[in-house]
């Protein structure tokens, strides 16, 4: 297949509709899974906890590599990074070594909660220009393929902070599943095989060097039920394993990244230097008040503070949780108004002045609650000035960032009662499609707004050196007022995710679900001028016609692209619940 393919001039221009042509694709993605996934154990229970451990996690070998770490007798982090391992090797389309995530980590002893923030960054080199062509900003296909979108991948820093921090296994052994799997084979899941036909079409995953070999042997895009072996990832596993972050961060692994993404069309500048220093970032836990409750979650350059939000709205909604109107629209308005400021106000903390403490206190959210748009308006994004008289002069240019959908979420909690939430990413599926020892390199600079406002006005979310560009994931937790852990949850979704979470969150704690409920209620996502409703699941059509009533602009999708997963702790024990709309499963282990 040629590569001209990929660059001829239809598909540098016709951006907007490769996208909308995109997201359909991917909501069909989903929607295929279904089926498949209905095999899956999706829920399960363990009673009483803290007799026993939970894993929920986007596919079962990686469960089950959470699974066995607890056996060894490691904890939820030592889980964490094991499952993940494997995440990265058989489900590639969504996170990985080349990427970048976030680690919410609940220490149950030390009634102790951390953020740990492993986002991709900008390299040093990098400018707002970034994505400007002589014709303007870069055609959206041709920016997610690029090099320039390569950021610093944060993954293999993370696993080792969090392991530093309260790993209790040794390093190498977090290895062990995954590598195994990579050597000895592992069998390519449906939802994997189901993106290659389309990948060849769309993207240049079969064309490119290393991911071609890889995923279309022959020329052939491979099938579920194969068994394929990565013996490049196996190398990197056992290369990081003997020699920590340091082995990924300098040496053959970045040489190769640094060459991946300075291959054509498009090559950008990251650098050995933007890999050698790269760092984690421990960032401050989110927590904010939701009726008895205590939602925590991660602070920006993350989405985890609009939970906080939109759960705050929507109290001062004041919908009746019985009534099925009302309480669609309080969710919808508290979704709206918390989009926007979201969008408007949120980037890099590092680099900008984010009005953290006045989006989330009570007097501003009292006030939001009130501001009134029509269902067919764009909300725009709140008045801060009568809160705060140091950001009257901040007025960002409206924010244009686009956000694909390739991301995992895991949640777990161990024997003790310590849990973590992670989220994980490469940005758009499989990445920018280029391939580097054995794992794909993540596209998350087009998680920046990528066009540079022709009228000269700043961007919250503009590229800049170092930067880390803004996330839609928001791993969270909940607590109840005695401080114990109620929640753990997350999802992928791109922009769709703050919504998506918050189902999780409202429909758990307000409106009676068990955990596999609420993450098989249909999606709604309230983000500009319309509605997105799932129809494709339960209730869905209900929902649709009710918010149509209400004169929003509702937009029926079969499926969505969440990846839901939860654990609730109750009086009874564990509860766990894997998104049916993904291949996971949750796991439980009873205490030895
Ligand atoms: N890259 C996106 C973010 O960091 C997530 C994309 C997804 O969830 O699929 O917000």
């Amino acid at each position: 297949m040629s590569q001209d393919l990929f660059l001829s001039k239809p598909w540098q221009q016709i951006t907007t509709l490769a996208t909308f042509v995109l997201l359909l694709w991917i909501s069909g993605c989903s929607a295929d899974a279904q089926s498949v996934d209905a095999q899956a154990s999706l829920e399960a229970r363990v009673t009483p906890w803290p007799h026993g451990a939970m894993v929920s996690a986007a596919n079962p070998l990686a469960v089950d590599a959470g699974i066995k770490m607890l056996e060894l007798g490691g904890n939820a982090v030592d889980a964490a990074i094991a499952t993940h391992l494997v995440l990265g090797l058989v489900e590639p389309q969504s996170s990985g070594l080349g990427g970048g995530a976030f680690f919410l980590h609940f220490d149950r002893a030390q009634n102790q909660t951390t953020f740990l923030d492993g986002r991709e960054s900008a390299p040093a080199s990098a400018t707002p220009d970034l994505f400007m062509t002589e014709d303007g900003v870069m055609g959206y296909l041709d920016a997610w393929q690029s090099g320039k979108a390569v950021g610093t991948p944060g993954t293999v820093a993370l696993y080792y902070a969090a392991h530093q921090r309260a790993g209790r296994l040794p390093w190498a052994t977090l290895f062990q599943p995954a590598l195994k799997l990579a050597s000895d084979g592992f069998i390519v899941s449906p939802r994997l095989a189901n993106y290659l036909p389309m990948m060849a079409k769309r993207s240049r995953l079969a064309v490119n060097v290393g991911s071609a070999a890889y995923f279309y042997p022959n020329g052939e895009a491979l099938k579920a039920g194969a068994r394929l072996k990565n013996p490049e990832y196996a190398a990197t596993l056992t290369a990081i394993a003997e020699g920590g972050p340091d082995a990924f961060y300098t040496g053959d692994i970045a040489e190769a990244i640094v060459a991946g993404a300075a291959r054509a069309p498009n090559p950008g500048s990251l650098s050995l230097d933007d890999l050698k220093n790269y760092q984690v970032k421990e960032r401050p836990v989110i927590c904010g008040p939701y009726r008895v409750f205590k939602i925590c979650t991660t602070a920006p350059p993350s989405s985890g503070a609009a939970q906080i939000m939109v759960m705050g709205l929507y109290d001062r909604l004041n919908p009746d949780n019985a009534n099925l109107e009302t309480r669609l629209q309080s969710f919808v308005d508290a979704q709206r108004l918390a989009y926007a400021d979201r969008d408007h106000f949120f980037g890099d903390p590092d680099e900008i002045n984010i009005p953290l403490d006045t989006l989330l206190s009570p007097g501003y959210l009292k006030a939001r609650a009130l501001d009134r748009f029509e269902p067919s308006e764009k909300p725009t994004h709140g008045d801060l000035t009568a809160y705060d008289a140091s950001i009257s002069g901040v007025q960002w240019a409206p924010d244009t960032t686009d956000e694909m959908a390739g991301t995992t979420h895991l949640s777990i909690i161990d024997f003790e009662g310590n849990a973590v939430a992670m989220t994980a990413t490469v940005e758009g599926p499989f990445g920018t499609q280029r391939w580097a020892k054995g794992f794909l390199l993540n596209n998350e600079m087009t998680d920046f707004a990528k066009e540079v406002p022709a009228d000269g006005r700043r961007l919250a979310n503009a590229v800049a050196p170092n930067r880390r560009p803004r996330s839609s994931m928001s791993p969270t937790m909940v607590f109840e007022a005695d401080g114990e852990l109620r929640l753990v949850t997350g999802s992928p979704g791109g922009n769709s995710i703050p919504a998506y979470v918050a189902k999780s969150l409202l429909g758990i704690l307000d409106w009676g679900l068990t955990p596999q409920e609420a993450v098989n209620y249909p999606n709604i996502i309230a983000r500009g001028e319309t509605v997105r409703v799932e129809i494709g699941r339960a209730l869905g059509s209900e929902v649709a016609s009710t918010l149509e009533a209400f004169g929003y602009p509702v937009k029926r999708r079969e499926g969505e692209n969440s990846g839901l997963h939860v654990i609730e702790v109750t009086p009874a024990g564990l509860i766990g619940a894997a998104d049916p709309r993904r291949e996971g499963v949750v796991r439980v282990i009873a205490a030895p």
